[in-house]
């Protein structure tokens, strides 16, 4: 049977993974839906190439661009309540959520909402809304298969044991472009050598995220409403290598983990084929090239964005909304060159710890958390008070 897909922020790094993966099952995927922010000229290319009949653009300025680019018939939507009709509207048995950042909060919310199987790239609406996510997910029987190869890693080791046989988790973590930096030099980093990744090719907000290290830190919050384990049980250990994608221990002792090479294609695969394993387009893992694996532990002192990451899935209610805006608004900054690398974990912290924090807050508050988040960094940046 055909699986019918849609596809949010097919333009980027995962979209276009995933369109690839795609491709290469045609015959038993079939993408209807495809959403992007503006990139028109390539959305309309997708949508001819892979036959998908609707398509939306959340920059409106570009609606007619991509109207006289698509197909004739397909039917164009505009707008974020454009992403959000072409979840609640077109026949779909299968989301791909992978927009960056909260932006992509509405529409998965939309898919799940619908009962719709999700794969699940989009990490910061489980970071920002988990509490309301997941409770919902199982309400209208929606199962978030995790795209992120950490939390896929572990999705997959989970199925060695029962949920209560779970001691730990070990998300593991490259260590980024810094990892042997001294503190003072990571300060004054530079866009391109923030931009400058060991292992993996991203998008350049999850780019910037893995050099801070707030990565790692929302990943944390990801996996403890994903896997509905306690931040105390959640280790991140430092691989260098990126083949280890994650770990579970259980009680008896015995580690799981998962290995491959760090290629997004095998965890977006295996979201869309799931439970199925079927042949994948990454390489397999050359072992007479794989020299040894390395591990070590977090330099807290060096990369401060980890501890804010255990604390926010600690504490929970607002503050991975608050940690969350903070963070797209720090990198947006330093993106543009108006702070310096070192100021986007202060930034971030002081806005956790300043934020008016509720423990069981509505949607609606939550998003009052993340615009309030927002406009302290930008305040903080404008009157030069932080
Ligand atoms: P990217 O920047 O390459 O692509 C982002 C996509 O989202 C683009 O299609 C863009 O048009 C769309 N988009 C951006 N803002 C939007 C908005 N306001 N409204 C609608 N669409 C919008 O990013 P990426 O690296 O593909 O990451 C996507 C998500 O997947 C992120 O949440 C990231 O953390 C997660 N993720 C990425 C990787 C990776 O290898 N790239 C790995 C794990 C998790
Ligand atoms: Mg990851």
């Amino acid at each position: 049977m055909t699986k019918r897909v849609i596809i949010l922020g097919s333009t980027g790094s995962i979209g276009r993974s995933a369109l690839d993966v795609a491709a290469a099952l045609r015959g038993e995927i079939e993408i209807v839906g495809l959403a992007a922010r503006r990139g028109w000229r390539r959305l309309a290319e997708q949508a001819a190439r892979f036959g998908a009949r609707t398509v939306a653009i959340a920059d409106e300025q570009h609606t007619a661009d991509l109207r006289h680019a698509c197909p004739a018939g397909t039917r164009v939507l505009a707008g974020p309540d454009g992403l959000v009709e072409l979840v609640q509207a077109t026949d779909a048995d299968f989301v791909v959520s992978a927009i960056v950042g909260a932006a992509g909060l509405p529409a998965t919310l939309a898919a799940v909402e619908r009962g719709l199987d999700v794969g699940l790239a989009n990490k910061e609406s489980l970071v920002v809304a988990g509490s309301i996510l997941m409770p919902l997910a199982k309400e209208r029987g929606s199962r978030l298969i995790p795209v992120d190869s950490e939390h896929s890693a572990v999705f997959q080791a989970l199925h060695s044991g029962r949920r209560e046989e779970v001691r730990r988790i070990y998300l593991t973590a490259s260590g980024g472009p810094f990892r042997a930096w001294p503190r003072q030099r990571i300060e004054q980093a530079t866009l391109a050598e923030a931009l400058n990744h060991p292992t993996w090719s991203m998008g350049p907000k999850i780019t910037i995220d893995s050099a801070t290290m707030m990565n790692k830190a929302l990943e944390i919050i990801e996996a403890h409403h994903l896997f509905n384990i306690p931040a105390a049980q959640l280790d991140v250990l430092i691989h260098p290598e990126s083949i280890i994608h994650s770990m579970v221990e259980f009680c008896d002792g015995s580690v799981i983990a998962q290995l491959g090479v760090p290629d997004m294609k095998t965890p977006i695969q295996y979201a869309l084929t799931y439970p199925r394993r079927v042949p994948g387009l990454a390489a397999p893992l050359a072992w007479n090239s794989v020299q040894r694996l390395n591990f070590e532990p977090p330099d807290h002192e060096r990369f401060p964005a980890l501890q804010l990451g255990h604390e926010a899935a600690q504490r929970g209610g607002t503050c991975g909304a608050a940690l969350n805006a903070a963070n797209e608004a720090a990198v947006e900054q330093f993106r543009a060159g108006a702070i310096p690398f070192g100021r986007i974990a202060d930034l971030v912290e002081q806005a956790l710890h300043r934020h008016h924090y509720l423990k069981t807050p509505t949607l609606a508050q939550l998003m009052e958390a993340d615009a309030w988040a927002r406009e302290e960094v930008s305040a903080c940046i404008r009157v030069g008070t932080c």
